[in-house]
Order: structure tokens, then sequence, then C-alpha cells
């Protein structure tokens, strides 16, 4: 008999027709005799629709009233959820995330979980219940209703398996698990059985979203193993876990493209101290968020100048632009050059550490497919490189096939 915490995402209850079914995935263990705590996030569609109801009304609207409006989706699908269980005969409560003992900091819309105090949830398990918990929101200690951030019922879910000491937490979703690639644009992409963390949080980062980057950060912090599979049929998901010795034997776990992501170089920018400071801290003033930097010294005599480029997101390219256009006269570079045709390709992998010429396989693989590199990032487990995004799925596909077949 174990205790399991089970989180269903938007998907998983979609409709009623959906929500049955959770409720006759949650019966199957709860009759083989485990203490069951339930997570859903709310009915697909339903976050969505209530953020652009209250942009209708005003374009910022105020925070503390977005957590309040938002925490109502999440309300919907724990009672709905419970009331599945009751029609199957399964003794269930709902609790919203207060309710649950979820203590928030005040930060309204994106809050950290400050403690959990699940004194609630064990007194129902121990009187032989399902307990259904509110996805994504906590409360102050000051009782206000707070929200974790946008996926953040994945957050929800991994915290409560830490502060339940659940013997098993699984993440349920649309897809069965962690491909080596998306398999819509790789047909031969695998399902992998394990991945590590951190290969878990550059594949997020590199394009390849299937949670909340923050919960997968909590998970590694507190050790909690968890496992990312389907609501829709019985196959086995992804354990994600701290990294082993064997899992270094795969040199490449998996690969990933991000096509939102836009390049903005600065040709002959002053070649002095001082200088990406000043670019840097602009863009970041203006929440204008920069993931790939590349930059050479200038071997030129006369006054040294170099060019300058970095990424942006796509939706914030236009931002950058005037960030750096207000820039100009103070910096004195030469033009600015913008473009959204790219796309990042990544490969990750804890084996890369103990390999050799793995970069020298990926540029040649990509110099076979004619495709030209523009810039190239890494870091102990992950090679980047952006690339025309017109070329961006054959490179992908040729890339996957030489490093994972
Ligand atoms: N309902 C929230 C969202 O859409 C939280 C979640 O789905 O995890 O972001
Ligand atoms: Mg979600």
């Amino acid at each position: 008999m174990a205790l399991i915490v089970q989180k269903y995402g938007g998907t998983s209850v979609a409709n009623t027709g959906r929500i049955k079914n959770v409720a006759a995935r949650v019966a199957n263990y709860y009759s083989k005799g485990h203490k069951v705590v339930v997570v859903v996030s709310a009915m697909s569609g339903v976050t969505d629709g209530l953020i652009k109801l209250a942009k209708e009304i005003m374009p910022l609207p105020n925070e503390r009233e977005m957590d309040v409006l938002l925490a109502t989706g999440e309300q919907t699908a724990i009672a709905l959820t419970a009331i599945a269980l009751h029609s199957i005969d399964i003794p269930a409560v709902s609790l919203t995330g207060a309710q649950a003992g979820i203590v928030t900091d005040g930060v309204h819309t994106k809050a950290k979980i400050r403690n959990i105090t699940p004194k609630r949830i064990h007194e129902l398990l121990t009187q032989g219940k399902v307990v259904i918990v509110a996805g994504f929101q906590g409360q102050t200690i000051e009782g206000q209703v707070t929200t974790l951030g946008r996926g953040g019922s994945d957050l929800t879910a991994i915290a409560l398996a830490a502060a339940l000491k659940a013997e098993l937490c699984q993440i349920y979703t649309d897809v069965d698990g962690v491909y080596t690639a998306d398999p819509r644009i790789v047909p031969g992409a695998i399902k992998l059985e394990e991945i590590s963390y951190d290969e878990m949080l550059e594949l997020a980062s590199s394009g390849a979203k299937v949670m909340q980057s923050r919960s997968v950060e909590f998970a590694k912090k507190f050790g909690v193993v968890f496992e990312v599979r389907s609501s829709l049929n019985d196959n086995p998901g992804t354990i994600v876990k701290e990294e082993t010795k064997n899992m270094e034997d795969v040199v490449v776990r998996g690969v990933s493209l991000d096509k939102n992501q836009a390049k903005v170089t600065l040709v002959r920018v002053p070649d002095k101290p001082g200088i990406a400071a000043r670019v840097f801290k602009a863009l970041g003033d203006a929440a204008v968020n920069v993931d790939m930097i590349v930059q050479n010294i200038s071997h030129e005599t006369g006054a040294p100048a170099t060019d300058l480029s970095f990424t942006v997101d796509k939706p914030d390219l236009l931002k950058a632009q005037k960030v750096i256009d207000a820039l100009k006269p103070e910096i004195g570079f030469g033009k600015v050059i913008a473009t959204d045709n790219i796309a990042k390709l990544s490969i990750v992998g804890v084996g890369m550490k103990s390999h050799t010429g793995v970069a020298g396989k990926l540029f040649d693989t990509l110099a076979r497919q004619g495709v030209n590199i523009e810039m190239i990032s890494t870091s102990e487990i992950k090679i980047s490189v952006v690339i025309d995004l017109a070329k961006a799925e054959l490179a992908m596909k040729a890339v996957h096939a030489a490093f994972i077949g």
C-alpha cells in the first residue's frame, strides 16, 4: 500500500467524459488499497479564457484580482472530479490550495510556495478518502488567494509529493512521456524510459516543454522522483530522477527545436569596457529575456570594433529593437540587423561530459545538410546552434538520425 500523488493536466480533465476517465483511473489505484492524492489543473482553455475576459475589461488587471479569478478554474475541476468519483462510489473530498495547507508568498500571479502543512490531507486519507487538491493555487499567511504561475499545477503536485513523502508521483498529460525529439517533426523519435532532472530542464529551456520548469527544479532540489505519462492509455511513461552513472553511456538524450527566438546583431560596436553591460542592462530593464549572446574580440587596428549578436523571445523582438535604437546615439554602433527567421536547435545529454567529438559530429551533420550555423552556445550537457528557420526541421531530423538513430 503506497501513498500516490497523481496530477492530471488540463487536457486530461477537458470535459466531463475525460473527468470520468480520470475518476476511473483513480478508482483503479484506490481499490488496490493505495492512498491517493489527486492534483488537477483547470479544464483546458479555461485559464486562457478567464485571462481574456479580464483583459476585455482592461489591459492590465490588478494581479490580486487575477489570482481570485484564475483560482476558480481549478476549483471547478476539483469539484467535478470529486463528483465523478462519487458517481462510481469512491469517497472523495476536494480541497482548495488553501484548504490543503499550501502557504505561499504574496507575489500575485507568480507566488512561490513557502511551506505546506498537509494535516487536513493526512486526516482525510486516514478516513479512507481520495483527496482532490486544486493545482496552481495557494494562500498567503494573511489569507490572500495566490497562484503559482502558468503551468503551476505541476509544481503543486511535486511539492505535495515532497511534503507528503509520497512513494509515487505521476504527472498525467496528453503525451506518453518525454521523447528524444518532437514526434510530430521526427517520426522516429523514441519515448525515453528515464531522464535526469538536468536534461529535462535543458530540453525545456530549448523548446521541448513537457512540464513547468520550476516544478522540475523543485523536484531536483527535494529529490522527488516522478513519472510523466499519458492519462489516455496505460503505457508506462518516462521516469525523471537524479542522474545515475549509466545515464552517461548515452551521449545525446534528446534533440529539441525552439522556433520562438529571434536574433539581433549590432554591427561595429566599439570594443571597450562597459558597452555590453550597457546594452544588456537596458534590455533587462525592459524585461526582454535574452538567451544566447555571441561576441568576438576585435583584431583590427584603429578604433577597435566588434559585432554583437544575441537572441530574444520572438514576441519581444520589437521591444528589443526599440531599446537598441534608443542606445544608438550614446554607444555609436553601425547598423542593427534583426531577424525572426531563425530557430535554435539543441542536443542535450549528460553523456557529453564524458564523450569527446560531440560538437564536431553535430557541426558535420549540419554541414552535410548545407545548414549554416549562425551562433553556437554550449553548457556542460547541451550544445545549441542558431540556424535558418527554413532548414530547421530538416536539420533536426538529420541530427536525430546521427545521434539517436
Ligand atoms: N491552469 C493553470 C494554467 O493553465 C495551471 C496549470 O494548468 O497547471 O496555467
Ligand atoms: Mg497546464
